[in-house]
């Protein structure tokens, strides 16, 4: 029976209320898909301030570097708005995924089709099955390259290498073959000389992908197209800066925060899963956080890394039946029966 070590980093506010439901979710997964799951907790962010004075201890690194994955709640909140320098939870989150080489971040835009109402598109734009995956690298390009400033002027370089496109490349072209074989790659080649490298390698990569049906798009035409036509993507990938401002402008086309999950991959099995909003300190210690986020989070985890890919399908099933009926206050609506955290991961669990 395959057992599987994890990490968790529970993090601040809503965090551990949120990953404590993903993990009775994981847990019952375990149970039906005969696979068993070893915990250890770390601490990252705030709490890890607290704890040990920086947000990213070397005992967190190790433990996460010893587990098969990684799960994360979220960090911050106003206790450590005020720390001096990157001594700031935020630092934390940046310095693990540098730490675990997790060069791809993965984001998708998925509607449910109970909380469509929650899409600021059009019913008829979305459709029933709006299904996009944005495939972002995450360890390249502007926000790493030299940046200086003088007097009255300052700059950021965008440089990427042939080896970086590829395996980020790669990391896309194995998506779409196991979704529905089409890739749209985005840059800017009609001006920037990395983009027209990012373009060639691309190019490179697909003949070992000839199933998938490859199209180039500009950033500034994809922008327009994931609010004109949504349907029109499968997977898309893209550098760093775009992949960080298309991955919001498609998350938000799904609607609500609580409900969207995300994860980042290194070359090997390895991979960090998280929800992609934040601590929420506003309603940490109510129980009326959305565990929904985290939950898929997990689910991501079970197919990406974990090759449960039947566990993984469960459970985003499960969400999408319980959905019909419950909600937590976040995605409430006339109705239906209001739920707490907890009673949501109860919910997916006994659906499950
Ligand atoms: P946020 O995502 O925490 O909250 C924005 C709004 O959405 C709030 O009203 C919150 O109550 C609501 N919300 C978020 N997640 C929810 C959920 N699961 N269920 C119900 N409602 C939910 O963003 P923010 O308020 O800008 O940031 C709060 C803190 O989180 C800050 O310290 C910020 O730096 C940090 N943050 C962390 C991460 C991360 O850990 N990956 C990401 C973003 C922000």
């Amino acid at each position: 029976m395959a057992n599987y070590k994890i990490t968790l980093l529970k993090g601040d506010g809503i965090g551990p209320e949120i990953v404590n439901q993903a993990v009775k979710v994981l847990d019952k997964a375990a149970d039906k898909f005969g696979f068993t799951v070893e915990y250890d907790e770390a601490l990252l962010g705030g709490c890890a301030i607290d704890a040990t004075g920086v947000p990213l201890p070397e005992e967190t690194i190790a433990k996460c570097k010893a587990s098969d994955s990684v799960i994360l709640g979220a960090v911050g909140g106003p206790k450590w708005d005020n720390q001096p320098g990157n001594n700031r939870p935020e630092a934390g989150l940046l310095g693990i995924r540098g730490a675990l080489g997790l060069f791809a971040n993965l984001r998708p835009s998925v509607i449910f089709g109970p909380l469509k109402s929650a899409s600021p598109i059009k019913d008829e734009i979305i459709g029933d099955d709006m299904d996009i995956m944005i495939v972002r690298e995450l360890t390249g390009g502007i926000y790493f390259g030299e940046r200086g400033r003088e007097e009255d002027a300052a700059w950021d370089t965008e440089k990427y290498s042939v080896a970086e496109v590829e395996r980020i490349a790669r990391v896309a072209f194995d998506l779409a073959m196991k979704r529905n074989k089409k890739l749209t790659s985005v840059d800017k080649a009609n001006v920037l000389e990395s983009s027209r490298l990012w373009r060639q390698t691309v190019v490179n990569v697909a003949k070992d992908y000839p199933e998938v049906e490859l199209n180039h798009m500009y950033v500034d035409n994809c922008a327009m197209q994931l609010v004109r036509n949504p349907k029109q993507f499968d997977v898309i990938v893209t550098s760093n800066i775009f992949g960080d401002i298309l991955s919001d402008e498609a998350s938000m086309i799904a609607g609500s925060i609580g409900m969207l999950a995300s994860a980042s991959l290194s070359g090997g099995k390895l991979g960090l899963y998280e929800p992609i909003h934040g601590s929420a300190p506003d309603i940490a210690g109510k129980g009326i956080a959305n565990p929904l986020a985290t939950i898929l989070s997990v689910a991501m985890m079970l197919r990406y890394s974990l090759a449960q890919p039947e566990a993984a399908q469960a459970i985003e099933t499960a969400v999408a039946k319980v959905l019909e009926t419950n909600r937590t206050p976040d995605i409430y609506e006339e109705g239906m029966n209001k739920v707490s955290c907890e009673q949501m991961g109860d919910l997916v669990c006994a659906q499950l």
